[in-house]
């Protein structure tokens, strides 16, 4: 008997639609998308404005349902997961970042990082929070506030939160959107070492031809289709293949 082994893609979308509204009203935002993304890897989804990122990336991460198609966490179909099991599934097994950080603003940085393991019942790592911290260069800003930190130091708060519990992927929706650049490319170079030192899933929404310079591989979607990919890409590059796409 022979055994093979698979790996299995981190997420993965198969034959995913997705339309908003219904009747003449209707869009479709993602049409009959196949997409694998694979564990231990640092991907950006790019593509023109409307193009369907924001909802794929919803999508895979089970915050709203496809109108067809499968997605699978590992070997998890989440898309079979009634609303209950899916934000316990999204709690335990997926990090977010969002462009607008989304902290408490009455908790401190340090309670913010952990607030999501803490409602789950679980104890932080503490050598691996203590480590993403001062990787982010956070020590200094525990006990402050949200408003008591700039839009960097809040990010970075957000990014330390979602890989807090070591989740099986992190989803990324424009994270250096609302950033100035210096801070935009401390965060970037972040959810790179999160990737290539401590093996982290990354999975980042961007327009920014220099933020998916940061990542290993790129998909490029255009009108709710997935058009090519491109693998160690290079900001110039991505930049290129944009003008190409018209955006
Ligand atoms: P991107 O993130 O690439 O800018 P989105 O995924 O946000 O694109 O949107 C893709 C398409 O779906 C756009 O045409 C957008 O207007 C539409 N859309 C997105 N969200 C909604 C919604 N909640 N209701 C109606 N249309 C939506
Ligand atoms: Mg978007």
């Amino acid at each position: 008997m022979t055994t093979t082994t698979r790996t299995t893609a981190a997420a993965r979308a198969v034959g995913v639609s997705k339309f908003y509204g219904t009747g003449d009203a209707a869009v479709a935002a993602l049409k009959d998308v196949d997409v694998e993304l694979d564990s231990g890897r640092f991907t950006a989804i790019m593509g023109p404005s409307g193009s369907g990122k924001s909802t794929l990336l919803h999508m895979l991460a089970g915050l709203d349902r496809p109108t067809s198609g499968e997605v699978y966490l590992g070997d998890t179909q989440i898309t079979k997961l009634n609303d209950k099991a899916l934000t316990l599934l999204r709690r335990d097994r997926i990090g977010f970042i969002f462009q607008s950080f989304n902290l408490l603003p009455t908790m401190s940085a340090a309670e913010n990082i952990v607030l999501p393991m803490r409602i789950a019942g679980r104890k932080p790592d503490e050598f691996w929070v203590q480590t993403i911290i001062e990787r982010l260069g956070l020590s200094e800003r525990l006990r402050h506030r949200p408003t008591e930190l700039s839009g960097g130091q809040q990010q970075r708060v957000a990014a330390a939160r979602a890989l807090a519990s070591r989740p099986q992927i992190v989803f990324a929706d424009e994270p250096t959107g609302a950033l100035d650049s210096a801070s935009g490319t401390e965060l970037l170079e972040f959810l790179r070492t999160a990737v290539h030192e401590f093996g982290q899933t990354v999975v980042m929404v961007t327009h920014d031809p220099t933020a998916a310079g940061y990542a290993d591989r790129v998909l490029f979607l255009a009108d709710g289709h997935v058009v090519d990919e491109m693998h160690e890409p290079t900001a110039d590059a991505v930049l290129d293949y944009m003008k190409h796409l018209g955006a």
